[in-house]
């Protein structure tokens, strides 16, 4: 069938009638039940057994030796970044393709994003892309990588897992081998996804979750810390608990730490989320198949799949159109929403917001062209049952 933006809505009304938000969350297990039991004890705020449980049920979901709750998602990579050593001044490698908080915790760290493409395959950062591009600007020096063009030092390279499709890790690892980076995840939109057999998440030094309203686990906001070393996992604990010294009574701090504990009350809901993480993966995979086949027969169009060797969370499903029709985009977007499909483009390449604009980068083509021509349409656990 010959594209049409009507023709569009219609293969997306085979799969879900009415009206239909992005994503929301589904609130239908234990939630009721472990957020009284904060409310009738008192344990409310960021102490008690559900911030302890929710850390190890995280722990068991995505195989990660420790994890430490956090407030919400740009909190724990704020906290990853500082971590893995980056300092005022330094440049750190992100993708331009994410959502925000990516670069925004960057700048928290007084250190200025460096934008990286992604890759058709998995729209994740382009490992070969980035490697050829470190070859011409930058050079080793006493240690470090600097950027020649700058001046300054990249000091760390972080790759996001978009829409919950994994990053082509081992590509991304070998040029942080290279390169001498240390690799930090942003596995905001992750949870769930494996890459290679493994729960993304577990491949860098360290790496970021995040349980937002609208991700495939909410804490109605939070984060988390994910790291295989100790010694990172305690100093991430103790940076996001205001750096207190214990002591049974006296107030001590040996840095500036920062108050980034997730709430008892908060993470009660996480618990009875992930009660439920395997069912809302597989419904959204489910989703994502009906989908699959809505799109098979019009031209232009197509849903994204899984990139290979990997098993996907889903969490947003991805339409894509073909170049020879992105200039349609808008329109699709318009007749799709008028219809209550609420569906959105993908976020504006950060290297184009107003803070970033003036930033580092490589060429970013097919993040650009990512960014004409996808839409996230409806996506939310529940559609799948209709
Ligand atoms: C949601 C998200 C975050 C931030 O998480 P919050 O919990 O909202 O602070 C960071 N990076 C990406 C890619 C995200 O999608």
């Amino acid at each position: 069938m010959t594209f049409s933006a009507q023709a569009v809505l219609d293969a997306m009304t085979t799969v879900v009638s009415g009206s239909a938000p992005l994503h929301v969350p589904e609130i239908a297990g234990n939630e009721w039940t472990y957020v009284k039991e904060c409310l009738d004890t008192g344990w409310v705020s960021s102490v008690g057994s559900y911030v302890d449980n929710f850390g190890d049920m995280l722990t068991a979901a995505t195989g990660a030796k420790y994890v430490v709750p956090t407030i919400n998602g740009t909190a724990a990579l704020h906290v990853c970044l500082m971590l893995a050593g980056v300092e005022p001044g330094d440049e750190v490698i992100v993708p331009a393709l994410s959502f925000a908080a990516t670069a925004n915790a960057v700048f928290y760290c007084h250190a200025v994003p460096h934008f990286a493409d992604s890759e058709e395959a998995t729209m994740g950062l382009d490992p070969g892309k980035l490697e050829a591009h470190l070859l011409r600007i930058a050079k080793s020096k006493g240690g470090d990588l600097l950027n020649a063009q700058t001046g300054r030092r990249i000091s760390a390279l972080v790759c996001m897992h978009t829409f919950g499709h994994p990053v082509d890790l081992d590509g991304v690892a070998k040029v942080c081998d290279r390169f001498g980076l240390p690799l930090i995840e942003d596995a905001a939109e992750s949870l769930g996804s494996i890459y290679k057999g493994r729960h993304t998440g577990n491949h860098g030094v360290l790496s970021a979750l995040s349980f937002n309203g609208n991700k495939i686990v909410t804490t109605g906001g939070g984060g988390a810390v994910m790291t295989s070393d100790p010694n990172l996992a305690a100093l991430a604990k103790h940076l996001t608990t205001t750096a207190k010294m214990p002591h049974a009574w006296e107030f001590d701090h040996d840095q500036v730490g920062y108050n980034y504990r997730l709430t008892n009350v908060n993470a009660a809901i996480g618990c009875a989320q992930l009660e439920r993480l395997d069912e809302f993966i597989e419904r959204k995979r489910r989703l994502a198949e009906r989908y699959t086949e809505a799109f098979a027969n019009l031209n232009g169009v197509r849903l994204f799949t899984e990139p290979r060797d990997c098993r996907s969370n889903y969490w947003l499903n991805v339409m894509l159109l073909d170049p020879e029709v992105e200039v349609r985009r808008d329109e699709v977007l318009e007749l799709v929403n008028a219809a209550g499909l609420m569906c959105r483009p993908a976020w504006k390449p950060l290297s184009n917001l107003t803070p970033y604009r003036d930033c580092p980068r490589m060429d970013l083509s097919v993040a650009g062209s990512l960014y004409r021509r996808l839409i996230n349409i409806p996506s939310s656990p529940r559609l799948a049952d209709t």
